[in-house]
């Protein structure tokens, strides 16, 4: 057991069959668990991304179509004014004011339409309320227009009466011999209700906080939904700055607020302007968070549930090893039986069971025989003097009454000196036979040793004792022995409690009448004395 404990492993450096089966097979699903969310979180950001880059450009796109062609039909309405007023002698008759009135209305392209002469000053204007006709243009931007005498697109500029933030165009008016009567234009107020909010809607954010916003060719704000961003120049933005080179395209950027996007930008051809619609990215991650949550969800309970068979499957596989340890360590401590319960469906665990099974069943077979051998007297197969100590102590403890009759063979020595040690021996076996057969099975027969034999004859009376021990010795008298002549036994009896308390008084006291039939000339039986005998 000492030799058992020094080569044990100390407890840290050991582990269990049941936590090592758990520990296994979770690393094996969290790591295949992590590797699949790894991939196919990458997969996924990708193709997000490409998506959502996709997306963006396909809608930048299809706004720039649709800015090219509203700014062609601006282009065209001013025009074909332009043309008209090229006929007419005076420019500020309510006829004009009306055509100005009508078109503004009707097409809702403008937000106010002006005509200027060729000296500056502002001959009609729809709305009137505005207020500056009959006065010298003041902006640079109306100036340019006068001068350039040429269709004219302006950055966006804040007027100098109203203060608005506004884009111009305008187109030149010559009349018929050729000459320069002016210009007629047409305004976008950027910050109120114009031609842009109307097509593409005030509140341009969708679900996912995508949004959109579009540059002038100088990289100028012309629309966008924070309002405070308006005719604010961003050239140095990263997208802007390859609009104002020409370029449309796609790509992941970073605005000048920091924010990270996705912005698809498309140039408008007719005007030189830029569409530009961004996502931030951080929506891709709020997606990709989404899936991740969607995939653990779908994952955990059969993860779990995988968990519990295998804890159940690592207990039962570890179960039979358990039981099988702890009973080599209580065997030979205290009686213990290997529970014969049905077959363990582990290979291994059911044939170990039973290889112990097997062992610990001849381990007890060869104890109780090497027990037996220890109790028994080789010659004549009685109880030994061992074993008949042990039983006498036992009934004296568990207050069993009994009597003891103890034999000496007569005259033995001679017997053996006249046949021979062999034919002494066979006497002994005979006279076993005899004593086994005078008494019941609950009693004890017992070799003390040499040619003197003990009988435990439990529950008796002396009387009862003097009457077996009597059978015994007359039977041996009568008997046929190995040596064909007359074999006599002397024998003394005592009794528990009646004489003694000690099993070695008992003998003791046996012995001493025993002797007395010896001195009395052998063959008889003779009961021990009493003290109160003794005394007398
Ligand atoms: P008594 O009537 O006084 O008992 O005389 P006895 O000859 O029987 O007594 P003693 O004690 O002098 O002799 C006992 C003999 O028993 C001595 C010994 O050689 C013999 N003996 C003891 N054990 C064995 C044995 O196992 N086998 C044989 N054959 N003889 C034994
Ligand atoms: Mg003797
Ligand atoms: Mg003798």
């Amino acid at each position: 057991m000492s030799l058992l404990r020094k080569k044990k492993q100390p407890i840290w450096k050991q582990i269990s069959l049941t936590s090592l089966l758990i520990g296994l097979v979770s690393l094996s699903v969290l790591i295949t668990l992590t590797i699949l969310l790894v991939a196919s979180y990458q997969s996924n950001k990708k193709t997000l991304i490409d998506t959502t880059l996709t997306l963006n450009y396909t809608s930048a796109i299809k706004m720039s179509q649709t800015i090219d062609s509203l700014f062609k039909s601006m282009r065209s309405s001013l025009h074909y004014s332009a043309s008209v007023l090229s006929n007419m002698n005076s420019m500020n008759t309510d006829e004009i004011y009306s055509n100005l009135e009508l078109i503004r209305h009707s097409s809702n392209q403008f937000n106010s339409i002006v005509v200027v002469d060729e000296t500056g000053i502002v001959r009609n204007m729809s709305p009137k309320s505005v207020g500056t006709v009959g006065q010298y243009i003041r902006t640079e931007e109306a100036k340019t227009a006068l001068t350039l005498k040429k269709p004219y697109l302006s950055k966006p500029y804040i007027t100098t009466k109203t203060k608005r933030l506004i884009v111009f165009m305008s187109e030149p008016i010559y009349d018929k011999e050729g000459r320069y009567r002016g210009y007629i234009g047409g305004t976008i107020y950027l910050q109120e209700k114009n031609i842009l909010s109307m097509i593409f809607g005030n509140n341009p954010t969708d679900k996912i906080g995508s949004y959109f916003y579009i540059v002038g060719s100088n990289g100028h704000v012309l629309y966008h939904h924070d309002k405070n961003r308006l005719g604010k120049n961003i050239s140095a933005n990263q997208v802007v700055r390859k609009l104002m080179q020409g370029q449309s395209g796609h790509e992941q950027m970073v605005n000048l607020q920091g924010k990270a996007l996705l912005a698809g930008y498309v140039k408008v051809p007719e005007n030189g302007w830029g569409v530009i619609v961004a996502s931030p990215i951080s929506v891709v991650y709020e997606q990709l968070n989404d899936y991740i949550k969607t995939v653990l969800f779908y994952t955990l309970p059969p993860f779990i549930l995988l968990m519990l068979i295998v804890i159940g499957l690592a207990r039962g596989l570890a179960r039979p090893f358990v039981t099988l340890a702890d009973f080599m360590t209580k065997i030979g401590k205290e009686k213990v039986e290997l529970p014969k319960g049905k077959r363990h469906w582990n290979r291994e665990a059911d044939l170990l069971t039973e290889a112990v099974r097997y062992a610990v069943a001849d381990i007890k077979k060869q104890t109780e025989q090497l027990t037996l051998d220890a109790m028994t007297d080789p010659l004549t197969g009685l109880t030994n003097r061992r074993a008949l100590q042990a039983i006498m102590h036992r009934w004296i403890e568990e207050q069993i009454s009994f009597s003891i009759i103890i034999m000496d063979i007569d005259k033995f020595k001679s017997i053996n000196d006249t046949f021979g040690h062999q034919a002494g021996d066979e006497v002994l076996k005979h006279f076993a036979k005899i004593i086994t057969s005078c008494v019941r099975p609950g009693d004890v027969c017992c070799r003390f040793g040499g040619e003197e034999f003990i009988s435990l004859i439990s529950y008796a009376s002396i009387e009862e004792a003097h009457l077996v021990a009597e059978r015994i010795r007359l039977m041996l008298e009568k008997s046929v022995n190995p040596i064909g002549q007359t074999i006599t036994v002397s024998q003394g009896i005592a009794h528990y409690s009646s004489h003694s308390d000690s099993a070695e008084e008992l003998i003791h006291l046996a012995d001493q009448a025993l002797y007395k039939a010896k001195e009395s000339g052998r063959n008889q039986t003779v009961i021990a004395e009493f003290a109160e005998e003794l005394s007398h």
